[in-house]
């Protein structure tokens, strides 16, 4: 170039979304990490914020309760997929956002409308500040957080596919006990009246059963590279 500075890429900002167990969360990391761009794990906050109401004994049936303490924690999530951090107050939650009690609350909590916008609004903050772009994956980023994402991918799966992989993650799980848990929390994400979980209109729709996963990821880093080629 005339003045020496390296050719610049547009920001990219590719929204992935589709139910647990469909192999979202290890290939948003690994294409964010081959295309150099930032990563958010949008679910980890919403685990975060559960962690956080129930550290503070707010009862998360009370939607009012659930609502009136939307605002008080602080989450911080880095970006780097290399390693990705999250933060409450200033406290590391990335173990304690992934146990059980965590897991069989988040869908209640992140129904609460107050909830949504709060992190609805810290999502859109980080992808505009993300330099190079990002990957944002989660469950309503097409449809309400970022729609007018370059490019929306949407993951499905098998129930039975998700819950072998997820008791893979889970060592020594009962597999009908997950594929129970997972049924049940995709319905009650699918049905919440507010940004449920749902494939937007200009999603392209991506079936991973039987897909491994650097072919998942093949296939999603072909169509950033065709979109950035504005094929
Ligand atoms: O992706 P993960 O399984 O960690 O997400 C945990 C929960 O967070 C989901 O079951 C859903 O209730 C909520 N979530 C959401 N919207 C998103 C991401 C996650 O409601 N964009």
């Amino acid at each position: 170039m005339e003045n020496g500075a390296a050719p610049t890429v547009p920001a990219v900002i590719v929204a992935i979304d589709g139910p647990s167990g469909t192999g979202k969360s290890s290939t948003s990391k690994a294409v964010a990490a081959q295309l150099g761009l930032s990563y958010l794990d949008t679910g980890a906050q919403y685990r975060a914020i559960t962690w956080w109401m129930v550290t503070n004994g707010i009862d998360i049936d009370d939607p009012h309760a659930v609502a009136a303490a939307a605002g008080k924690a602080e989450i911080v999530s880095g970006t780097d997929p290399a390693g990705p951090t999250i933060t409450v107050d200033g406290v590391d939650v990335a173990g304690p956002i992934r146990t059980q009690e965590v897991t069989s609350k988040v869908s209640t909590v992140s129904a609460v409308p107050e909830v949504r916008s709060r992190i609805t609004e810290l999502q859109r903050s980080i992808a505009a500040a993300a330099p190079q772009g990002i990957v944002v994956e989660g469950r309503d980023i097409g449809t309400t957080v970022l729609p007018d994402a370059d490019l929306k991918i949407f993951l499905t799966a098998s129930a039975e596919a998700r819950a072998a992989r997820r008791n893979g993650e889970l060592k020594g799980a009962d597999v009908n006990a997950t594929r129970e848990a997972l049924i049940k929390r995709d319905a009650a994400d699918s049905s919440r009246k507010t940004s449920p979980l749902a494939k937007a209109d200009d999603a392209v729709e991506v079936d991973t059963t039987d897909l491994t996963l650097p072919q998942v990821i093949e296939c999603v880093v072909t169509l950033v590279e065709e979109k950035r080629a504005g094929k």
